[in-house]
């Protein structure tokens, strides 16, 4: 992994986030306290009990995040403030087995001990969405990852999982419930949520493509979080590690009632958030370069950007001022405005890569690699391509960070990674529909239609 041209530069960033906790002036940041041993452990395992600790939550958060400008999207504090939500909600798994309440608790402490990184794999195969994730069926197979045995030492799965992003860098992967399940009997061997090494025997992951084209890419040759697929061929789980199996019910519900949704969207949205800011600052040195941030259509623009990030700052603060303890005595963020910034960022954001495009323009392909800039062409790039307030070369290294964040198969793949990572928008958007209760605002309509009703039909006032 840290020599494969696909994988070594994102192996490379993921070294340098786990070095930044050992770094003089960001450990305190970055570290908490073990309550196991004491010594210092990842700030996302710390269990927030008040506004405090959600605070120092958001600060490592946010020197994440700031270290790959948002570009990365599995960084270990992602599904480590899942694990750590999962893991206090202890008498929620008692309700199908109090085994698995310890199983949890327990593979948290590993994981925050170790300082695993873990990923996490969801959808069944993209076959045929007409029909139930169950019946991914073909030639009589089922597609679908699922227990087709159990033993006095766990369950063996096979089939298939959509995507699991990192999975070939990652050292645990954890094969949790996504898709909704009806709750029929048919939905049980699709039922469960366990975690397993990514060298298993039996796992594989088939990688797309590498992003990583090397030096002349600045994003993709350091944060291409590469994608794969899943195959389980026969992958024995042992039952310390699974947490949950045979109740789609408890599935459907598995990150709502224990607030892990909760947590990670609240890692999500300072990435997002710094990610926004990455654009803002981008789109900004772009029109100063080319000396465009006079014309009227790009201040519109940059000011549509600056109102993204004041609503996603805006939507961060609420979730913190109003956040509560959970039933489990976990403080957490307020639901509803991270619920609001989960289905809003995935549309808008589609609006920050084709800014660049459009400021950038024919910019984004005169962009000669760096051994032209540094070589034979050097005098020419010196003289044609500078700009209003670069050099040169300095020029072609800013537009090459634009075209990368928005034009090549990296920033393809990040426009689309935003959209669809958390789940389809437009299923989120019906979930959304179906959690709100719209009573009371019918109801302030409806009683203004009464009035207005009965003030016109009131007979007019009589004079004197
Ligand atoms: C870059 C990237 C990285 C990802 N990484 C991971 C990962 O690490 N782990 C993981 O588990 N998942 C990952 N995902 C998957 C992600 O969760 C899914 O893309 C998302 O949930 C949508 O599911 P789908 O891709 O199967 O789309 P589909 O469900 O196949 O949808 C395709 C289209 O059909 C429409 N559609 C399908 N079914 C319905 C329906 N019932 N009602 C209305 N419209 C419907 C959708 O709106 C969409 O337009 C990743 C996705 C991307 C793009």
């Amino acid at each position: 992994m840290t020599e494969h041209p696909a994988l070594r530069g994102v192996v490379r960033t993921y070294a340098e986030l786990y070095d930044l906790q050992h770094d003089a002036e960001l450990s305190d940041v970055l570290t908490c306290k073990s309550p196991a041993t004491g010594d210092p452990v990842g700030m996302s395992f710390l269990v927030p009990k008040d506004a405090g600790d959600l605070a120092r939550r958001r600060e490592g958060f946010r020197a994440w995040a700031g270290h790959s400008l948002g570009f990365l999207g599995r960084t270990g504090d992602y599904l480590n403030s899942a694990l750590m939500a999962l893991s206090q909600a202890g008498p929620w798994f008692a309700q199908a087995d109090p085994a698995y309440a310890g199983n949890i608790a327990a593979y948290f402490g590993k994981v925050r001990e170790q300082d695993l990184l873990t990923t996490h794999t969801l959808i069944p195969p993209q076959a045929n969405r007409a029909a139930a994730s169950v019946a991914q069926v073909v030639d009589g197979r089922a597609l679908s990852a699922h227990v087709v045995s159990e033993d006095d030492n766990g369950i063996v799965v096979r089939g298939a999982r959509m995507l699991a992003t990192i999975g070939p860098i990652a050292d645990e992967l954890l094969v949790f419930p996504s898709t909704v399940l009806r709750g029929t009997a048919e939905d049980t061997p699709y039922s469960f949520a366990f975690a397993i090494n990514c060298d298993a025997p039996g796992l594989r992951f088939i990688c797309r493509e590498g992003m990583d084209y090397g030096r002349d890419h600045p994003l993709g040759g350091r944060f291409d979080e590469v994608d794969a697929v899943v195959v389980f061929d026969d992958v024995h789980v042992p039952w310390e590690r699974v947490f949950m199996l045979g109740h789609p019910e408890l599935c459907n519900a598995f990150y709502t009632d224990t607030s892990a949704v909760a947590h990670m969207t609240h890692q999500v949205l300072v990435r997002t958030l710094t990610k926004t800011e990455t654009y803002l600052g981008l789109l900004s040195l772009i029109t100063e370069a080319i000396g465009i941030e006079q014309f009227t259509h790009i201040q519109e623009d940059l000011a549509e950007v600056i109102v993204m990030q004041g609503i996603l700052r805006g939507l961060l603060r609420a979730a913190e001022a109003d956040a509560a303890p959970n039933a489990y005595g976990v403080f957490t963020p307020a639901w509803e405005p991270l619920n609001v910034a989960r289905n809003w960022y995935p549309k808008v954001s589609q609006q920050l890569p084709a800014l660049v495009r459009k400021f950038g323009a024919s910019g984004l392909m005169a962009i000669p690699a760096e051994d032209d800039v540094t070589g034979g062409a050097a005098g020419d790039v010196g003289r044609y391509l500078q700009s209003a307030t670069l050099s040169g070369p300095e020029r072609v290294r800013l537009f090459r960070l634009a075209w990368d964040a928005s034009a090549s198969a990296f920033g393809g793949r990040q426009t689309l990674y935003e959209y669809y990572f958390f789940g389809d928008p437009v299923r989120m958007a019906g979930a959304l529909l179906k959690a709100t209760d719209r009573e009371p605002v019918k109801a302030r309509v409806r009683e203004f239609l009464a009035r207005t009703t009965a003030q016109h039909t009131a007979p007019p006032p009589t004079a004197g």
